[in-house]
């Protein structure tokens, strides 16, 4: 008998049959897109842990939109352990509004979100929970301790978003993972937030509590490829810049500040010459400073369009995702 199999028989039943699960201890919420390779090797993995830890836990696997065997996989091992429970999204939404969606339908005391790829150790958790149960923490982070191996090109561009997220909203992110053990009340917390566009990695650190840390290796992912192309991750990074911080927008207010002064500093000997009668055919200067004042126009047009869009995004309220189907929920 597998362990999966064994662990079936750790849920209670009632005078009538009926059955009756325990209120979870422990939660532990996978987003999950197209990981059929690995999902089942993550998850007996994470039973091996978790069940020494508590018998009272779940596992929340929400399949965001998945479009290979990944939830059949999944339904497959959750109808030999009722503790594993399912959520399916009728479509990609992405992950962090798979994480939002396993953290709402979770009932566990703690909270661990982790990666489906096994590039977040199980092994961390007792850890995990011990920091959180006898040394109080309210939040635990798994930390990096070194950053995956990637093509020089997207190093710079991660590194260049790291940099702007200092700068402008003041977290240093460098090593965050979303692996996190969150105490019930942050969880509450994160869930009751009424924003929409949401940066896991950045809005616990925002929630504060009192926080531990852990460091990891992350392995390479044993199956499968990373979900995030170029596009995807620039497109994450733009939103989480902006979404913690209005400071580009300010900086537009200041560039256009300097310009003001540098045209009035250039444009009064401009006049001054022009009314004396001596001024010179001046091309170079014409065209040097449409070409500085359109581009800086252009990207500070872009700059305020990137927070429209997001106002617009937020105003119209809709659901970050739309459920297709759960199991043992
Ligand atoms: N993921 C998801 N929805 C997506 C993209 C990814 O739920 O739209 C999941 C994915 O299945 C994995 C986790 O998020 O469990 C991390 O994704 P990935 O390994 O691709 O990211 P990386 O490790 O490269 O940062
Ligand atoms: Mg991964």
């Amino acid at each position: 008998m597998t362990l999966r199999e064994s662990l079936k028989n750790a849920t209670k039943k009632g005078k009538k049959g009926t059955i009756m699960l325990e209120q979870p201890f422990i939660s532990i919420v996978i987003p999950v897109h197209n990981e059929s390779h690995v999902i089942s090797e993550t998850l007996d993995a994470t039973l091996e842990v978790v069940f020494r830890l508590s018998p009272q836990y779940e596992i929340l696997i929400v399949d965001d939109g998945s479009t290979d065997k990944t939830f059949e996989t999944v339904c497959a091992i959750s109808r030999t352990n009722q503790k594993i429970k399912i959520i399916r999204f009728s479509r990609n939404f992405g992950k962090e509004a798979a994480i939002l969606a396993g953290l709402k339908f979770s009932s566990g005391k703690a909270v661990v979100v982790m990666d489906g790829d096994l590039q977040h150790p199980p092994e961390l958790l007792p850890k995990m929970l011990h920091l959180w149960q006898q040394e109080h923490y309210q939040v635990v982070h798994g930390v990096k301790t070194s950053r995956q191996k990637e093509k020089a090109v997207k190093g710079l561009f991660v590194r260049l978003f790291y940099a702007c997220m200092t700068l402008f909203a003041g977290y240093n992110l460098k090593q965050a993972t979303d692996y996190k053990l969150l105490d019930r009340r942050v969880v509450d917390h994160y869930i009751s937030l009424a924003e929409n566009v949401r940066f896991f990695r950045g809005l616990v650190p925002w929630l504060g509590f009192s926080s531990a840390f852990i460091s990891f290796f992350p392995e390479n992912r044993v199956a499968g490829k990373s979900k995030w192309g170029a596009f995807a991750l620039m497109t994450l990074a733009v939103r989480a810049i902006c979404s913690f911080s209005s400071l580009p927008m300010q900086v537009v207010t200041l560039m256009g500040c300097v310009m003001f002064t540098a045209s009035i500093l250039i444009g009064m000997p401009t006049l001054f010459m022009k009314l004396s009668g001596r001024a010179v055919e001046g091309f170079t200067t014409v065209i040097l400073l449409l070409l500085v004042i359109g581009s800086i126009l252009m990207i500070s047009l872009g700059i305020i369009g990137q927070y429209l869009a997001m106002i617009y995004e937020e105003i119209k309220g809709r659901p970050s995702f739309i459920i297709e189907k759960t199991e043992n929920l």
